[in-house]
């Protein structure tokens, strides 16, 4: 359960649920697909910079691994919880299925706040973490990768630990590496980019120009910042982007009339994401509450922080200018807003598709660490565009098709390709 009272999980299975009774699905593929097929559940006991010992309590859930190897990121955050990284597990199943790439849904969590944390010690959380999990993970098992608040030095240190262990290399064990140490062009940028290249399909199906959109965004880490960053490039406007404050314990929009100028507020923004306030002030933007990020009269809004930022008691507040949501993060909206919105026809791109590129681009890298062959950021950024925008296609021809929103047509091609695999390995 978040701190809000939400439990992402309950709202996986919800969501699984209402599409397994419409496809009709068999009892025992629900039983099976509802849960995940292995948990770990890990006491981490980590070596700190005065000499003491901290337990740190770790998770790493395989949701299903029917179309392949588990994939899923390892994020580091204070309030995870084992509920929270079931459902992201359990979102990755469907988004790998539904970017059509052969590989499961898998994810990792560490309880920790990376800001109270030196280097040191994140390191040897890293290590543990491999330690614990080593026999359960690798190229052909489950393969990690970054997310909330884990970066490419966490993968490296992670991918030493396991080479350690093995005595041998295994660049595939895990994506999201830095560049020169096996990681693939172009997977920084994935994400953001990914969901950008879904929106600029979603605009031509509604015969608008990018040009004269303009968006707001929740957050401002590697999603968000990419997805700003492309969304930009192509001429569309950025009023807002917003971030948790770590000193003040809450989050802030940053809002500016004309657009934000990406390079400048990059430049006063620290690895976390959080915008420096006082440099923001004397750069003109106007600092506003955190929940501020969806009551402007914007074409778009795209969440990219955390779960659970449209619910039942803040979806009221979206101006009624609004019309698309683009979901960068997973699982941002509540199934009580998401009624709320269908009432109000708001078209929204579901997390699974639209944030799919980060795994997609991770496939990359695996099959590119696998074969110890890189391919130039041009070729991945291009293999990846033509992945997305055929997934989108795919979801919002069977959305038309069939007179359902586009959340429900992914998930229906999604828990179809699940199901399918099942059946055909004989599990059920
Ligand atoms: P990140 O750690 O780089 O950035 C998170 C951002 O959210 C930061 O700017 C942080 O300040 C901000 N934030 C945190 N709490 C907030 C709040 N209450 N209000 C406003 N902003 C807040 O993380 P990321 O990698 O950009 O991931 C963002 C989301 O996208 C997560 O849901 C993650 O699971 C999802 N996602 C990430 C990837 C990826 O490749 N990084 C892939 C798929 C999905």
């Amino acid at each position: 359960m978040t701190e809000d009272g939400y439990n992402p999980y309950e709202m996986a299975q919800e969501q699984f649920d209402r599409i397994a009774e419409k496809l009709n699905l068999d009892e025992g593929l629900k039983d099976l697909l509802r849960e995940p097929i292995r948990e770990y559940h890990f006491n981490l006991p980590v070596k700190m910079d005065d000499g003491s010992t901290k337990v740190f309590r770790a998770f790493r859930v395989q949701h299903n691994d029917a179309l392949g190897p588990c994939k899923g990121g390892i994020r580091f955050h204070p309030e995870e919880t084992v509920d929270t990284v079931r459902a992201l597990a359990m979102w990755m199943t469907w988004k790998t299925a539904v970017a059509d790439i052969p590989l499961g849904g898998g994810k990792g969590g560490v309880i920790c706040d990376p800001h109270d944390l030196s280097d040191r010690e994140e390191e040897n959380i890293c290590r543990e973490y491999i330690r614990a999990i080593n026999q359960n993970i690798g190229p052909l098992r489950d393969v990690p990768a970054p997310d909330v608040m884990t970066s490419a030095q966490h993968m490296l240190w992670m991918m030493d630990e396991y080479e350690t262990i093995q005595g041998e290399k295994y660049p595939g064990v895990i994506t999201g590496k830095p560049q020169d140490m096996g990681g693939s062009k172009g997977r920084t940028e994935a994400t953001g980019y990914g969901v950008i290249y879904v929106l600029r399909e979603l605009l031509k199906e509604l015969d608008r120009d990018i040009k004269d959109t303009v968006a707001s965004i929740q957050g401002f880490g590697n999603v968000a910042q990419y997805a700003a960053e492309l969304f930009i490039e192509y001429g569309g406007t950025v009023v807002s982007v917003s971030c948790w404050d770590q000193e003040d314990k809450k989050a802030y929009s940053y809002y500016k009339e004309d657009g934000i100028d990406l390079e400048e507020l990059r430049s006063i923004t620290d690895r976390f994401g959080s915008i420096d306030k006082e440099k923001a002030k004397e750069k003109g933007y106007e600092r506003l509450p955190g929940e501020d990020w969806l009551k402007h009269e914007v074409d778009v809004l795209i969440p990219a922080a955390l779960e659970n930022a449209i619910t039942e008691d803040n979806v009221g507040e979206i101006p009624s200018a609004v019309d698309m949501i683009v979901s960068g993060a997973n699982g941002p909206i509540t199934p009580e807003a998401d009624e709320v919105l269908e009432d109000r026809d708001m078209i929204v791109v579901p997390d699974f598709l639209a944030n799919a590129g980060g795994v997609t681009c991770s496939y990359f890298e695996q099959v590119q660490s696998n074969q110890n062959y890189y391919w130039p950021k041009e070729e991945v950024l291009g293999k990846l565009d033509n992945s997305m925008t055929s997934a989108f296609y795919e979801v919002w021809d069977l959305a038309q098709r069939k007179n359902v929103r586009m959340r429900d047509a992914a998930y229906m091609i999604a828990i179809q390709r699940v199901a399918e695999a099942c059946e055909a390995r004989g599990w059920v």
